[in-house]
């Protein structure tokens, strides 16, 4: 039985309203999930991850570490490893050589 072209342009109609709507879910997932990243990070600035507590900057071999006023975790920034790492034979040195 021959399919009537209204029939097959509601169909491609049917695909394109489910392709916009699909696409419109995505970036309002987007959006979201960035507007929560914001949120979270205009909150937690300045704060350790692990616990919520103060950061406290402290000073080591030419390097300045967050240290935390609580439970005492200590975070590093992009490339502070490598750099406090590189010329160390010990420990940062395998860690280095493992994260590296
Ligand atoms: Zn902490």
């Amino acid at each position: 039985m021959p399919v009537k072209p209204t029939e097959q342009e509601d169909e491609y109609f049917a695909r394109q309203e489910f392709e916009r709507r699909k696409k419109a879910l995505a970036e309002h997932e987007g959006r979201s999930a960035e507007e929560e990243r914001l949120r979270i990070l205009a909150v937690a600035a300045g704060r350790c991850p692990k616990c919520g507590a103060v950061l406290v900057a402290v000073p080591y071999r030419g390097s300045e570490l967050d240290k935390c006023s609580r439970c005492q975790g200590v975070w590093l920034d992009v490339g502070e490893l490598e750099q406090l790492a590189a010329e160390d034979k010990g420990f940062l040195g395998s860690v280095r050589r493992i994260f590296g």
